[in-house]
């Protein structure tokens, strides 16, 4: 209809109501393009939304994984113990303290000397956003760099694991004459009551052990910086994704 006005216009050489026209049509496509521009915003808003709520309920598992999932083996504070408790036997068999004062606390964690977290996953929404090239969806600059930052901390520390365990001496299965396992033992998280009986004397003599324990105790300690690096860097993400979603929950801001 505004084409067969146009040339009508045209035709009657009535040249004001052609630049009418003319304007009426862009004028037109303009607000077209804008109404559908702020349908698009909003669209993407909501799948922003979307994205991030789903970011802060897998970076909430994620944190709290090993506590349910593995009986606070795997948590990063008994690996921080673990460590701990290799000092104290490493101390002892350098002549810093009595043989005696080891315990069957510390033959256990000898025994865990060499297990490491490898059960952590990437967060799953981050890799879909990733692999969909839909990251510049997220508005947040503070989210995006956490996020960025999550994934060097990730990867650095499931490069570390791969490498240890390529190389992974298990103590007691290389020294089996040095431990008499409790028969109790199921769960190993049940650190109190494991009750294995460890000849730490006979360690103590046995110089390739003392330099295989040394060892695990070395990698235990980068170890753990790394997984604590890694955790920072969750945590990190948490709490500005709690800040852009506008989310508080202090009891369980872990
Ligand atoms: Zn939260």
């Amino acid at each position: 209809m505004i084409l067969r006005r146009f040339t009508q216009h045209v035709n009657e050489q009535n040249w004001f109501a052609v630049g009418l026209d003319f304007i009426v049509v862009v004028f037109g496509i303009f607000f077209g393009l804008q109404v559908q521009q702020m349908y698009d915003q909003r669209g993407e808003r909501h799948a922003e939304q979307a994205y991030l709520s789903r970011l802060h309920t897998e970076v909430i598992q994620s944190l709290g994984f090993n506590k349910t999932t593995f009986g606070a083996l795997l948590l990063l504070e008994n690996f921080r113990e673990n460590e701990l408790y290799l000092d104290d036997v490493l101390a002892v068999f350098e002549g810093q303290g009595a043989v005696s004062d080891l315990t069957p606390r510390h033959c256990l964690e000898i025994q865990l000397a060499a297990i490491y977290n490898d059960q952590q996953t990437y967060l799953p929404t981050l890799s879909e956003l990733l692999t969909s090239g839909q990251l510049s969806i997220i508005e947040s600059e503070d989210i995006k760099t956490a996020l960025s930052e999550y994934t060097l901390a990730f990867s650095a520390l499931k490069q570390q694991i791969d490498q240890f365990l390529v190389s992974r001496v298990q103590l007691f299965e290389k020294y089996p004459q040095f431990v008499v396992y409790d028969r109790k033992m199921r769960d190993v998280s049940r650190v109190e009551e494991i009750n294995h009986q460890c000849d730490f004397e006979a360690m103590k003599e046995h110089v390739i052990f003392n330099n295989d324990l040394t060892i695990a105790a070395s990698k235990r300690h980068y170890f753990n910086l790394v997984l604590a690096n890694q955790q920072d860097s969750l945590l990190k993400v948490h709490s500005v994704l709690d800040k852009v979603l506008g989310i508080s929950h202090p009891e369980t801001s872990r």
